[in-house]
């Protein structure tokens, strides 16, 4: 039944179940880290229940994951507090809704926005901590506020300094990842084993960091992609995407395909680009990530509960009707 002929306990009870579905799904693929479902199934659920709380306010409830980041920490690890919460990223899945992302954001800005547009990595977020330039912990998001202390898992890591190449304590984030190839391997090698195989590289990364045995994280063959500086310590940064530069100067790996937008047109042609090479690429990206580009204006929009107001995932459509797709060209 269409949302808009629903009554308020219709629409609540129909919300109870995709609640229900929707945390299971999550359990298993933030917790367990062996997803049930494909993403796109998920994604689906997950804006029926965001349209049905949009129509009946009343209706949300806190454990609704339209209220909550990511999923629980697993018992062996350490806690750890994230002083600036770890956030998810609202996202849309047409360029409509990105235009309309930007008209509102200009109208509640009052001026033309420019972005800093970058590649949606399709990994999972990690946060490391420096003390005079050197790395003393690394976490994941965990739920948000408390992640787990992955520290040792994050040092076998080569593309994290340990040093930086200034002296400074700062808190950077970005995403760690399994390059294609190397998850192609991990699985040839877990089928000739009899194990199980991962579903995809980005439960392979979770799978293989959030480990108690460091040298497992260490054969894995992780990398990274850091974007985001937490705390400055005094480095002169006014941008997204000059944190991106500096972020490169201080040691980390900064994903290169990053571009100044100004206007939604070069937004248009920076996502056809990616699509397009997206299956040539040594890393899995899910879409496009729109920043506010300026970083005093992303303080002033702020957070919802859950999301950045500044930034916004454009996702791609689902490998498998690419595919479809493709292959219909082809026979025609
Ligand atoms: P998300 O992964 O859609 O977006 C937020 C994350 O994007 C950040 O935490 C960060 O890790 C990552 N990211 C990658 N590149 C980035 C960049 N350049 N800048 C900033 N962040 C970047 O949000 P989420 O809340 O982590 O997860 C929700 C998504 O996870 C769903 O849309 C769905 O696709 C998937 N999911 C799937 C299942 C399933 O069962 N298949 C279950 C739960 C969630």
């Amino acid at each position: 039944k269409p949302v808009a002929q629903m009554t308020e306990a219709e629409a609540s009870q129909a919300a109870a179940q995709l609640r229900d579905q929707l945390n299971q799904w999550r359990e298993q693929y933030y917790t367990a880290d062996t997803p049930t479902v494909e993403d796109h199934v998920y994604d689906e659920n997950y804006r029926d229940l965001q349209n049905l709380e949009a129509a009946f306010p009343a209706i949300v409830t806190p454990d609704s994951p339209t209220q909550n980041v990511g999923g629980e920490i697993l018992p062996e690890f350490t806690k750890v507090r994230h002083a600036i919460p770890m956030l998810s990223m609202g996202d849309v899945f047409s360029f409509e809704e990105l235009n309309e992302f930007n008209q509102r954001l200009e109208k509640s800005t009052d001026q033309k926005l420019a972005y800093n547009v970058e590649l949606k990595i399709d990994g999972l977020a990690i946060d490391l901590i420096y003390e005079n330039g050197q790395l003393v912990q690394g976490s994941t998001r965990g739920n948000g506020t408390i992640g787990e202390d992955i520290t040792k898992n994050l040092r076998t890591i080569e593309s994290i300094p340990e040093t930086l190449s200034q002296p400074l304590s700062i808190e950077v984030r970005g995403e760690c990842y399994m390059p294609k190839e190397a998850f192609a391997k991990l699985n040839e090698a877990r089928e000739a084993n009899g194990e199980a195989t991962f579903a995809n590289p980005r439960n392979a990364a979770a799978g293989s960091l959030r480990q108690l045995d460091a040298n497992v994280t260490k054969r894995r063959h992780l990398s990274t992609f850091m974007y985001t500086i937490v705390t400055f310590d005094g480095l002169q940064v006014s941008t997204q995407n000059e944190a991106l530069k500096t972020l490169k100067e201080l040691g980390f790996n900064v994903n290169p395909e990053y571009q100044l937008c100004t206007e939604m047109t070069q937004i248009d042609t920076y996502i056809q680009k990616h699509q397009a090479i997206r299956d040539d690429l040594a890393y899995g990206i899910d879409g496009v990530v729109l920043k506010v580009n300026d970083l005093v204006l992303q303080a002033q929009l702020g957070n919802t509960v859950k999301v950045p107001r500044w930034e916004i995932a454009y996702k791609f459509p689902p490998e498998e009707a690419q595919t479809v797709i493709h292959s219909i060209e082809w026979t025609v």
